[in-house]
């Protein structure tokens, strides 16, 4: 999302009021919604392996959490800031209302550059972090998550921090954890999978067959190759682009998936991948393709690239990745655009099935999770598309307006206490 002023809060306040504006929101509850409900700063000082002492600054912000406990990631990253940290808060509870979950929206950040640090001294930051935090979080209070450079292993540690200040075994403080340690079986594929069901949804709103239907697809990290991976084997389209960081490759009868997922972790790029020709992202935008799915960063569909795209359909992977003016243009031009908020929200879908089986301590197969992630997608799909035929607005603003007015219903129920 493009910041305005300077401030990613203040773009996610943007796309809240043109979605308010249309719900006919009281400005009650307008207030209430645009007000971030904690937002913590703790100091975490931690001994280097050089001996010397660093202090670190963390943030975790429970932007709302009139839903159920506040769910959000926890990122390590130079850039943070609590401004930040504010607006994917805010957009992780729209994320979770527009999925039907019973959770808030909440974020972490801590400011580090975990790439110059070591194992050890990542793991006494984030012990420290969350011993600063303990109080706030908790399975029915704030449950955090992997985000920017952090992982399974930085979660295990923060389950296993918070264990021990409350004195026994608590695996549903955190998602995103190892399998073997409370994870869900399905989370590392969910947000892939549920682009595939998004890519298979939008294909027959829009009126095409998914079945040999083309895509391209920027990044192809978590998101972007498992969604390759599925939507060729499941939804038998036809892949013809991907591009990283580094380059990509175009083949029109279609990429095979799986040997490019394999070269990719060889090579760390599909850059050069035989039997394709060179791509760069500039082409990929450009390619005549059914549907493109940029999966790897923020801002990258803009009114400089836009006007070339000829896909009928966009899937967001990433969060973010058009700006607004692009987003005007597409849709006048008739692209369907499914938002972030919709499209990866699988993720968090399944980390909310990770929480649940945590909490009953029963474990449910691959095939259980995939069934419930396809009935939760396949519902919040149907809400939103619902939404915008029924305001005649674009899918994003639909699902602003599920998103606010679910939020907005709880808090009338709920009252104010005072
Ligand atoms: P990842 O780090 O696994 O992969 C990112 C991919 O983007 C890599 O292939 C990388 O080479 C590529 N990339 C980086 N810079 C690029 C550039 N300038 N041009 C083209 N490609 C570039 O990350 P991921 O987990 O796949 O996440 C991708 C996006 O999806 C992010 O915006 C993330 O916030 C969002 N997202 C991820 C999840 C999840 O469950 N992993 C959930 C929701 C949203």
């Amino acid at each position: 999302m493009a910041a305005t002023n300077g401030s990613i809060f203040g773009a996610m306040l943007q796309e809240f009021d043109g979605a308010a504006r249309i719900l006919n929101l009281e400005p009650g509850i307008w207030k209430i919604l645009t007000h971030p409900k904690r937002q913590i700063t703790v100091s975490c000082p931690i001994q280097m392996d050089n001996g010397e002492i660093e202090v670190f600054t963390g943030y975790r912000v429970q932007y709302n959490i009139t839903l159920g406990p506040a769910k959000g990631g926890i990122r390590y990253h130079p850039g943070v800031t609590l401004d930040e940290v504010t607006a994917l808060a805010a957009w992780m509870t729209w994320k979770c209302a527009v999925a039907h979950i019973p959770f808030g929206g909440g974020k972490g950040g801590v400011i580090c550059d975990p790439t110059k640090m070591s194992k050890r001294e990542i793991e006494a930051l984030t012990r420290r972090y969350v011993a600063e935090i303990v109080d706030a979080i908790g399975p029915e209070k704030d449950v955090p998550a992997p985000d920017v450079n952090t992982n399974a292993q930085i979660m295990a540690w923060v389950m296993d921090t918070y264990s021990m200040h409350v004195g026994h075994t608590t695996t549903s403080v955190v998602t995103g954890k190892p399998v073997e340690l409370g994870g869900s079986l399905g989370r590392r594929e969910a947000t892939g999978r549920g682009l595939m069901i998004a890519t298979r949804e939008s294909a027959r709103h829009v009126g095409f067959d998914i079945k040999g239907a083309t895509v391209a697809i920027q990044g192809f990290g978590n998101v972007g190759s498992v969604s390759a991976d599925l939507l060729m084997r499941e939804a038998g389209a036809i892949i013809v682009g991907v591009v990283d960081w580094k380059g990509g490759v175009f083949n029109a009868k279609g990429l095979d998936v799986p040997k490019l997922i394999e070269y990719a972790q060889q090579h760390h790029t599909v850059d050069g991948f035989p039997g394709a020709d060179p791509l760069n992202c500039e082409n990929l935008f450009k390619l005549d393709v059914d549907v493109l799915i940029p999966a790897a960063l923020e801002n990258q569909i803009t009114m400089d690239n836009a006007p070339a795209i000829r896909a009928k359909v966009i899937i967001e992977g990433a969060n973010g990745p058009t700006t607004p003016d692009a987003n005007r243009h597409l849709h006048d031009r008739g692209v369907f655009i499914v938002p972030d908020i919709l499209a990866n929200s699988s993720g968090v879908t399944t980390s909310y099935f990770e929480w649940v089986q945590d909490r009953y301590g029963y474990f449910w197969t691959e095939k259980e999770v995939n069934e419930r992630l396809e009935a939760k997608m396949c519902e919040a799909f149907g809400a939103v598309l619902q939404t915008s035929l029924k305001y005649k607005v674009d899918m994003r603003t639909a699902a602003y307006i599920v998103a606010i007015n679910r939020v907005a219903i709880v808090t009338r129920m709920r009252g104010m206490y005072a």
